[in-house]
C-alpha cells in the first residue's frame, strides 16, 4: 500500500497505531517485493504471516504462495482485512496473538513477517524451537535483533541468540530498511533477515538440551572466564573443572577462554566433549 491509501485505511479505522503492538506500516512498495521475493515461493508453499497489520504483504503472498495463514493480534486490523481479502480461498486469517498459537498445525511452512519489534525474540525463539520448524523465515526485525543473529564471535551482539537461532539456521541479512519505509516510522532502522534451515541437524538430538544450557550459563555472566562459571553453576554435576579443563585444552582455548570467544563449531565440540554418553544398560545375564 502506498502512504496514502496506508494513512486513508488509518483514518478509516479510527487507528491510534499502537507502539505496544509495533503498529509501523509498510509503506515502501519496493521492500515488500524485495521481501516476499527472498522466500523464493511456489504454488506448492503454505506460508504463515506473523501480524499482517493492513496487509502490505499479504496481497503479494496470496500472488505467489498456494495457502496463506495471516495471524493478526488487533481485533480492527483483522476486520479489515477480512473486508480486503476474505473472499481470497487460500487465505486464513487467524485473530489471535501469535505467542499464543500452537504453529505445528500449519507445518510444513515458511514464515514472512515484518515482525512486531516488541515480540519479535520471543516469537523467533518459539519458531526456532518449534518441532515443526520452518523451512525458511523471511523477517524483517529491529536492527539490533538483526545484529544479535547476524554476529561474529568476539562481539557485543554474539551471544545465545545468535547461537540457538545458528544451531538450525543459515542466517543472512538480505537488506537494511529505513525508519521511512514505514508508517508511522520507528525510532531504529530495520533489517530483512533470511534464515534458512540447515539441510542436516549440527548437533545430535539429545544433546540440544545440554549445549543450551551450556550456552544459556556461559551468556549469563559474560564477562567471566567460563571455568569460573560453569563447574559453579548447576551444570556443576556434568561440567567438572578438570574436565572442563581438558575439554578447553583439546579446543585450543586458553584457559581465560569467556563465553563470546567460542565460535558454534566450539560450542558444539565443547557439549560433544562434556556430555559424557551413559553407559549401555546392563543386559541380564543368561
Ligand atoms: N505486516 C504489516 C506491514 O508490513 O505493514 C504490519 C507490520 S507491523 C510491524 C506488526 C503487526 O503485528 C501489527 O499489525 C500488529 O497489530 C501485529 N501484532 C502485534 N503483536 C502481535 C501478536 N502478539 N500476534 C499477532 N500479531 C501481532
Amino acid at each position: 500500500m502506498t502512504p496514502t491509501e496506508t494513512r486513508a485505511a488509518i483514518e478509516q479505522l479510527g487507528l491510534r497505531p499502537s507502539r505496544a503492538l509495533g503498529q509501523n506500516f509498510l509503506v515502501d512498495q519496493n521492500i515488500a517485493r524485495l521481501i516476499v521475493g527472498a522466500a523464493g515461493l511456489r504454488d506448492s508453499d503454505t506460508v504463515l504471516e506473523i501480524g499482517p497489520g493492513l496487509g502490505a504483504l499479504t496481497g503479494l503472498l496470496l500472488d505467489r504462495a498456494g495457502r496463506v495463514v495471516a495471524v493478526e493480534k488487533d481485533a480492527r486490523l483483522h476486520e479489515f482485512l477480512l473486508g480486503r481479502f476474505g473472499k481470497r480461498r487460500k487465505l486464513e486469517l487467524v485473530h489471535a496473538d501469535a505467542l499464543d498459537v500452537d504453529v505445528a498445525q500449519w507445518a510444513p511452512f515458511k514464515v514472512v513477517a515484518n515482525l512486531p519489534y516488541s515480540i519479535s525474540t520471543p516469537l523467533l525463539t518459539r519458531l526456532v524451537e518449534s518441532p515443526a520448524r520452518p523451512s525458511l523465515m523471511v523477517l524483517t526485525v529491529q536492527r539490533e535483533v538483526g545484529d544479535r543473529l547476524a554476529a561474529a564471535p568476539r562481539t557485543k551482539d554474539y551471544g545465545a541468540l545468535t547461537l540457538y537461532t545458528r544451531l538450525y539456521y543459515d542466517v543472512r541479512r538480505a537488506h537494511r530498511v529505513s525508519p521511512s519505509c514505514f508508517l508511522p516510522a520507528p525510532e531504529v532502522g530495520s533489517a530483512v533477515m533470511t534464515l534458512r534451515l540447515a539441510p542436516h541437524p549440527l548437533l545430535e538430538p539429545e544433546l540440544e538440551a545440554p549445549f543450551k544450557q551450556l550456552v544459556r550459563t556461559g551468556f549469563g555472566q559474560r564477562r567471566k572466564m567460563l571455568r569460573s562459571i560453569l563447574p559453579k553453576s548447576e551444570l556443576g554435576d556434568w561440567v567438572k573443572p578438570d574436565a572442563l579443563d581438558a575439554a578447553m585444552a583439546r579446543l585450543g582455548l586458553p584457559m581465560t577462554a569467556r563465553a563470546e570467544e567460542l565460535s558454534l563449531a566450539q560450542w558444539l565440540q565443547l557439549t560433544r566433549i562434556l556430555v559424557v554418553p551413559s553407559p549401555p544398560a546392563a543386559r541380564p545375564s543368561s
